[in-house]
């Protein structure tokens, strides 16, 4: 999103900076620095690299404080995936920095009328920005409230933040610091990835302690739909697929199934019908439902395709299971993009029984290549695949959706899909209708321009 809803904003003419951390990664990725100034926010030696977004011309400002960015790992944890025990201290110095590009205290002679915000890492900027007399309307957007950025008071004291932040209706959330509560309380408009998953978030089931709050908050919240990379992701073009093609011509899609059977030894046979799951191993994704009919697979005589990585518990059971009945279960495990893109042009159907999903992006690349999603009736996934098994109207319907994430409603939905493409005309239809989704960042670019205009 980083990318892509800027790119898409600069396309629509509105004059943008993209502020981000000075990450190793990021900095490499720098072709030229066109300025640098220096911060005096914190003991921190910290400055702005003003650069421009690679192969585009849109701003970027990374904030540069090497003590507290330039390491190994990732933005959020280290090499062992453990969170960076400084990590409040990391997002309230970009924070700062936030706020004094903001009221152009950091002189760059330019001051934006709208800041948006992604994410617990940005919620201080809010709160502090309360205390200025200028600010800009503050958009923030949720895209996962899993993660939520809690520390305890001795962090909120150890930050140096204004006392007067402290209270319920600001950054305290029984008696811990939030920093994405910040991010929601300050903003003039909340969003969340996907209207279902604005609604849902503000339930017990969903809200992961925060419905209440968010409910409170209901008049600013809404939901937008993540676009998609449609270069990258085009089976007319796609580098990594055995056979481009289009609409016009998706019999030719069925050549990438032969050719996937065969790189993962599975029997070669184009009409049996082949299943996919590309995921993170993760309860959140329903990875224990899947395998929970991986018999039934197998029963079916049908095929099944997974990728993913994770939950070590669930990956051995993949594993093993796959290795039971290598003619219908065939198991990768590991991070794999090019393999990614080859099951998804091969595969007839996409299996995504998430558990809860604030977007999503499988079940839009699917229908972008023609390959029928099954998802859980939740967040994205409810707005983005119109449900066969709801109407029965191949028409219009682009794949199959259930509600309960059980096994029962789960096979039920395998049922549907093996019913539908065994009437291969109903089954193009509906091939037809996916292909023809508009999943453009254009499209979602013009939905946020209209809460920038009216926040
Ligand atoms: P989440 O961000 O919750 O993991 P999303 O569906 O929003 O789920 O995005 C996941 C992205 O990561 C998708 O683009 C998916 O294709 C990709 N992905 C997940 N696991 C793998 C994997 N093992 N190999 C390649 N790509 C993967």
């Amino acid at each position: 999103m980083a990318q892509s809803l800027p790119s898409a904003l600069h396309q629509l003419r509105h004059d943008i900076r993209l502020v981000m951390p000075a990450y190793p990664q990021a900095k490499q990725q720098l072709k030229n620095i066109t300025r640098k100034v220096k911060l005096n926010i914190s003991d921190l030696e910290t400055e702005i690299l003003e650069s421009s977004l690679p192969n585009t011309n849109i701003p970027l400002l990374l904030i540069d404080c090497p003590s507290l960015f330039n390491r190994e790992g990732n933005p959020y944890t280290d090499e062992q995936g453990h969170p960076w025990p400084d990590n409040a201290q990391r997002f309230a110095q970009f924070c700062r920095a936030i706020v004094s590009i903001a009221i152009d205290q950091a002189q760059l002679d330019w001051q934006p009328d709208i800041l948006h915000c992604n994410d617990w890492h940005t919620g201080l900027s809010g709160a502090l920005l309360s205390l200025e007399q200028q600010r800009p309307r503050i958009i923030f957007t949720i895209h996962n409230l899993a993660y939520q950025g809690l520390f305890p008071h001795e962090t909120f004291v150890d930050l140096k933040l204004p006392e007067e932040l402290w209270s319920y209706d600001k950054v305290e959330f029984n008696g811990q610091l939030s920093f994405i509560k910040a991010g929601i309380v300050y903003a003039d408009h909340v969003n969340t990835v996907s209207p279902t998953y604005a609604k849902e978030i503000q339930t017990a089931e969903y809200g992961a302690g925060l419905d209440t709050l968010l409910t409170y908050h209901s008049a600013k919240l809404s939901g937008i739909i993540n676009g998609i990379n449609l270069q990258e992701w085009n089976p007319e073009t796609d580098k990594h697929i055995h056979q481009n093609y289009t609409a016009k011509n998706i019999q030719e899609k069925r050549k990438n199934k032969l050719s996937l059977q065969k790189q993962l030894n599975l029997p070669i046979d184009a009409n049996i019908p082949l299943f996919s799951v590309i995921s993170r191993i993760a309860e959140q994704k329903g990875i224990d439902l899947i395998i929970s009919i991986l018999s039934n697979i197998v029963e079916n005589n049908t095929q099944i395709v997974l990728l993913g990585a994770g939950d070590k518990s669930l990956e051995t059971q993949i594993v093993s299971l796959a290795q039971q009945s290598p003619n219908h279960i065939a198991a990768n495990i590991g991070y794999d993009e090019a393999l990614a893109h080859t099951i998804t042009a091969a595969a007839d159907f996409f299996l995504m029984p998430s558990r809860y999903e604030p977007c999503g992006l499988n079940q839009m690349y699917s229908q972008r290549y023609g390959t029928i999603p099954i998802v859980r009736n939740t967040g994205g996934l409810a707005d983005t695949v119109i449900n066969y098994a709801k109407t029965m109207d191949h028409t219009a319907s682009t794949g199959i959706a259930f509600d309960e994430g059980n096994k029962d409603e789960l096979l039920h939905a395998i049922n549907t899909a093996l019913e539908l493409y065994s009437n291969q005309d109903l089954f193009k239809q509906v091939q037809l209708n996916a292909m023809q989704q508009d999943f453009s960042w254009q499209k979602s670019a013009l939905e946020y321009t209209k809460i920038y205009m009216d926040s």
